[in-house]
């Protein structure tokens, strides 16, 4: 039995607080985009990102300003609006944003192990595009097999997707061999739900006790031991 015969490694990777942090831009552009299509101002909304889809994010928003009756009304313009900021802050995310400890010499380990690379990720694929090309992380990761919080609102329902859209690419993924590496419980929940494993890494905001009691294979406190890490992952 040669390990081609159960299929492909697949690396599900969370974004945010996971391959890096991106400064204010992100934050900022929610509440202006907010502020612009419904015209009331957003930025004291106090709505936690971490791990949530971008949708999500923007519905969680709008209830915090009393219009969660305006969400299917306001929330594509918004997202469209959230885009096109995102975008034109991609050279101040640059300066105030950084990859995380480990993170090149890890994709580019996990490649030479035969690993298929991509995002899982709340962020929408634009946004996502934006934040991987504003690091360089391009050359490691496939975005087009990834699965995005424009795919769906509900993150729970991303990994599927995700092994959908690889199997098509790539053919058989060992779901047994699917990783989700990410920073918030909501990530190792997801994982859960699409019956694949997980590694959360405590380099976002969420502190290392929630990780821990999250229910994922393994946390650690950030990726920089790349050779324990690959081991880890690309064990049988
Ligand atoms: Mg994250």
């Amino acid at each position: 039995m040669t390990r081609a015969s159960q299929g492909k490694r697949l690396i599900l990777w969370d974004i945010d607080g996971t391959l890096l942090r991106g400064g204010s831009v992100a934050g900022t552009a929610f509440a202006a985009a907010v502020e612009t299509v419904v015209g009331k101002p957003a930025a004291d909304h106090g709505v936690p990102f971490g791990g949530k889809t971008d949708p999500q994010i923007v519905r969680e928003i709008l209830a915090v300003l009393d219009l969660h009756d305006q969400v299917d009304l306001h929330a594509a313009s918004i997202i469209a609006e959230l885009e096109r900021g995102l975008a034109a802050g991609r050279d101040q995310m640059r300066a105030e944003g950084f990859v995380l400890p480990g993170v090149p010499e890890l994709l580019e380990a996990l490649r030479d192990a035969g690993a298929i690379q991509t995002v899982l990720t709340g962020n929408t694929a634009a946004n996502a595009a934006v934040k991987i090309d504003a690091f360089e992380l391009r050359p490691w990761l496939d975005l087009e097999v990834g699965a995005f919080g424009s795919d769906n609102p509900d993150r729970n329902q991303l990994v599927p997707l995700a092994l959908e859209r690889a199997t098509a690419r790539y053919g058989a993924v060992d779901r047994r061999h699917t990783w989700v590496i990410g920073d918030t419980p909501f990530d190792a929940a997801c994982a859960q739900a699409g019956g694949v494993r997980c590694l959360l890494v405590a380099t976002g905001h969420s502190p290392r006790a929630d990780l821990d009691a999250a229910g994922a294979d393994r946390v650690l406190d950030d990726l920089s031991a790349t050779a324990d890490v690959v081991e880890y992952l690309t064990a049988d």
